[in-house]
Formats: C-alpha cells, sequence, structure tokens
C-alpha cells in the first residue's frame, strides 16, 4: 500500500534557532498527537539539516528531506550540494523539480531527470514537484502540460528507480497564493498522473506511489483534499512553519 505523507518546505525561511524551535514543538506535537501511520518530513534549508535531523531521529515518523540536490558527483561546482553529501548527513528524501527552482534556476527536464538519478543512485527518495501555470489552466490545457513534465524527467527511469519517487502536484497558481485548487480538481489532476504512472511504468508501480498535492493546503482544507481517492498527502509551504497548523495538516487523513 502507497505511504501517506505530510510533507513542509521551509523554503528559505528561518534562522538556525528557530528553525530548531520549529522541529522541536513539530516533534513533540508529532509524538503526543499523531497516532495514525503517516509519514512527516520536514525539509530545512540546508546548514540546518544536520541538527535538524538529529532532533526527528529517535520519532519513527519523521524523516528528513533536503530542498534541492546537485545533478553533479563532486568537483568544480561553487555552492554546490551534492547527493552523497546529503545521504552522509542523514538525509532521506529531496524536494526535486518545485516550481521555483524550475522557474528561477532555469531547471529543465533534462537536469531534473540527472538529478532524480543521482538522489536515487545515493540512497534517497525524490518528491518530483510538477503543476501547470495559470495559463496552461485556463487554456484548459493543464492535462498536457503536467502530463509532459512527467514524461520529460520520469520515463528514463527503471522501474526499479521509479520505485523510490514520491510526486508531488503543486499547481503553480496555488503555491504561496491562498487560492487552494478545489479537491475536485486536485483528484481528477492526481488520477490522470497515476494513469501516465502505469503507462510509463505499470500498474502496480502507479498504484504504490503517493502522489502529494501541494498549493495552499492548510488545516482548514486538508481534511476534503486528502480524502480524495487519489491523494495520499500534502506537500505544504506556508502552513509548515507554524507547528499547530503543520500538525493539525497531518492529523487530518
Ligand atoms: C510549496 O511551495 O511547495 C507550497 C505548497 O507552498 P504553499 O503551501 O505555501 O502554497
Amino acid at each position: 500500500m502507497r505511504k501517506k505523507i505530510v510533507a513542509g518546505n521551509w523554503k528559505l525561511n528561518k534562522t538556525y534557532e528557530e528553525a530548531l524551535s520549529l522541529v522541536s514543538e513539530i516533534e513533540n506535537m508529532v509524538k503526543d498527537e499523531v497516532n495514525g501511520d503517516v509519514t512527516v518530513i520536514v525539509s530545512p534549508p540546508f546548514p540546518y539539516l544536520q541538527s535538524v535531523g538529529k532532533l526527528v531521529q529517535g520519532n519513527s515518523k519523521m524523516h528528513l528531506a533536503a530542498q534541492n540536490v546537485s545533478e553533479h558527483d563532486s568537483g568544480a561546482y561553487t555552492g554546490e550540494v551534492s547527493a552523497a553529501m546529503l545521504k552522509s548527513v542523514g538525509v532521506e528524501y529531496v524536494i526535486i523539480g518545485h516550481s521555483e527552482r524550475r522557474l528561477y534556476h532555469h531547471e529543465d527536464a533534462q537536469t531534473l531527470y540527472k538529478k532524480l538519478k543521482a538522489a536515487i543512485a545515493n540512497g534517497m527518495k525524490p518528491i518530483f514537484c510538477c503543476g501547470e501555470p495559470l495559463e496552461e489552466r485556463d487554456a484548459e490545457r493543464h492535462f498536457e502540460y503536467v502530463g509532459k513534465q512527467l514524461h520529460d524527467s520520469l520515463s528514463y527511469l527503471s522501474n526499479e528507480e521509479f520505485d523510490q519517487v514520491v510526486v508531488a502536484y503543486e499547481p503553480i497558481w496555488a503555491i504561496g497564493t491562498g487560492r487552494t485548487a478545489s479537491s475536485q480538481q486536485a483528484q481528477e489532476m492526481h488520477e490522470y498522473i497515476r494513469e501516465q504512472l502505469s503507462r510509463m511504468f505499470d500498474a502496480a508501480a502507479a498504484h504504490n506511489t503517493s502522489i502529494l498535492y501541494g498549493g495552499s493546503c492548510n488545516p482548514g482544507n486538508a481534511q476534503e483534499l486528502f480524502s480524495q481517492a487519489d491523494v495520499d498527502g500534502g506537500l505544504i509551504g506556508g502552513a509548515s512553519l507554524k507547528s499547530r497548523d503543520f500538525t493539525d495538516i497531518i492529523k487530518s487523513f
């Protein structure tokens, strides 16, 4: 059975002290309040990974993710962080293909494919993000757009490599805007994604892949979104920076 996952993407937020307080609060709340079988992931900025990882390692529900990884293994790539480096400090998941990295850092499908390969080769699980901009939805080309994103980066993976991947559908018009996709919009896209995955890999792989929704998810809308048949959890931005909100989202299954 596929996993239920709630992943917090902290982005470019929090000082070191603030990050440690936030993760301690989340860890305590998860320990005290979360009973079900849910995988909780936190994604702090690079410099805090090891310290945050130490604070969650005793909690079997909690896991550590990086927000990015280099497609290169080593060498003269100033400012980059490799998959092996992340693995060596206890990182288990890595967000790949977030729309902010595609847009501001010009990460194309081929680069994302290389990042996926690097992460998987080093024993990490990618959280692969896809999602359409508003103009594509308005033009009713959103299925085609997301299908191409999936095909262009994922389809070159082997079945065994793909087994490690979590997919996150994040419509760009819903990220940080307060405008959430309706549960129906999320469900129909998640169903479409699963269908595409079953063509690229096989039905069992598609069935077992967790597909997360991301985009202005909050404690008020998480339950409705997570109750959809093909929505297996959420990738949470803004609301993951508040321990109470994040925990309430985790409790929405
Ligand atoms: C995100 O950027 O991954 C995200 C889902 O952000 P927010 O929840 O703030 O819309």
